[in-house]
C-alpha cells in the first residue's frame, strides 16, 4: 500500500494508474477505522481496479470544536487495517495541504440538507460537500462509496454531485452494526461501559418500531420511538425523524412515500450517536 500525503503526487498516482486503463473507487473516511469503513473498501475491492482510501479529519465539517479536537486519530491502526483490506492507496493529507487556503465556497445544497443533521449542526453539510468535492476533483474516481449509517448525507453528496457535474457513481453501502446491534462507530469508543452497555437499545427500539408502525400512525410511531428511548438511563433523544429516503423531507403519512426511512440522533452522555431504518411497506 502507498501513503500518500500529497495533492500532487495523488493526482500524479492515479492518473498513471488511469492511462493504464484501471478503474479506480474512492472511500473518502475520517480515520479510526472499523469494521464498518473496511465494508466499504471491500465493496470498491471487488468494483474497482484501483482502490484509494482517503483518511481526513475534516475540519470544516465539525461545527463543534470540542468534537473535533477529540474526535480519535489512529493512523497507525488504520494503515494495518487498510493493507489487509487490500487498499492500494492510502491518502492522509495534512490540513495544510487539502486548505492552503481556506475553503470559502457555500454550496446550494437545497432542502435535503436544510432539515435533521442540516438543522442540529448548522454549517456540518457545507463542509461536507467541500471535503467531498475537493477529494472528487483530486482523485476523479469512477466510484464513491458511502455508509448508510449516514443516511442523509448521501443525498447531500448525490445533490453536490449533481452541482458540480461530477461524472461518477455514487456508491451507498449497509449500515454495519456490532453484535448487539449498535451501529459501528469511529465515537463508540468514547463510550463508558456502562453508556456502551445501554448504547444498543437505539437499535432495538428502531427494529421494534417496525411492527409498531403497522397499526399506528407516524406521529405515534415517532412518540413510540422517542419515549422508548428516554427512558434508558443517560440516552437523550436529539431527533427522530420519519422521512422520504429521496427528498429526506419529514412525511406526515405512510401513504406520502414509497420508501420511509426513520433517522434518529441520540446523546448518550456526551456521545451523539445517529442511526437509521427503513419501513418498507
Ligand atoms: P466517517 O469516517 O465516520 O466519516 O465515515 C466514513 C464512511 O464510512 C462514511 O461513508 C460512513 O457513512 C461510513 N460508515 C461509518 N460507519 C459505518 C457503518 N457502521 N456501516 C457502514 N458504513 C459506515
Amino acid at each position: 500500500m502507498e501513503i500518500i500525503r500529497e495533492v500532487a503526487l495523488l493526482r500524479r498516482r492515479v492518473e498513471e494508474e488511469k492511462q493504464c486503463g484501471r478503474s479506480v473507487g474512492l472511500v473518502p473516511t475520517m480515520g479510526a477505522l472499523h469494521a464498518g469503513h473496511v465494508s466499504l473498501i471491500d465493496r470498491a475491492r471487488k468494483e474497482n481496479d484501483i482502490v484509494v482510501v482517503s483518511v481526513f479529519v475534516n475540519p470544516t465539517q465539525f461545527n463543534n470544536p470540542e468534537d473535533l479536537r477529540t474526535y480519535p486519530r489512529t493512523e497507525e491502526a488504520d494503515c494495518e487495517k487498510m493493507i489487509n483490506a487490500g487498499v492500494d492507496i492510502a491518502f492522509i493529507p495534512s490540513v495544510e495541504e487539502v486548505y492552503p487556503e481556506p475553503d470559502t465556497r457555500e454550496f446550494n445544497l437545497g432542502p435535503v440538507a436544510e432539515v435533521m443533521e442540516g438543522a442540529m449542526r448548522p454549517g456540518h453539510f457545507n463542509g461536507v460537500a467541500q471535503i467531498v468535492s475537493k477529494l472528487f476533483a483530486m482523485v476523479q474516481p469512477h466510484r464513491a462509496y458511502f455508509g448508510e449509517k449516514d443516511f442523509q448525507q448521501i443525498a447531500v453528496i448525490r445533490r453536490m454531485v449533481q452541482l458540480e457535474d461530477f461524472d461518477l457513481e455514487i456508491i451507498d453501502c449497509p449500515i454495519m452494526r456490532e453484535n448487539d446491534g449498535l451501529a459501528m462507530s469511529s465515537r463508540n469508543v468514547r463510550l463508558t461501559p456502562s453508556q456502551r452497555a445501554i448504547a444498543p437499545a437505539i437499535h432495538k427500539t428502531l427494529v421494534a418500531s417496525l411492527d409498531f408502525a403497522k397499526s399506528h400512525t407516524i406521529a405515534e410511531t415517532k412518540q413510540y420511538v422517542i419515549d422508548e428511548i428516554n427512558a434508558q438511563p443517560e440516552m437523550e433523544v436529539e431527533y427522530y425523524e420519519i422521512v422520504d429516503s429521496l427528498t429526506m423531507q419529514p412525511i406526515a403519512n405512510w401513504s406520502d412515500s414509497d420508501c420511509p426511512v426513520g433517522c434518529i440522533t441520540v446523546y448518550c452522555g456526551q456521545v451523539r450517536l445517529i442511526d437509521n431504518i427503513k419501513y418498507t411497506k
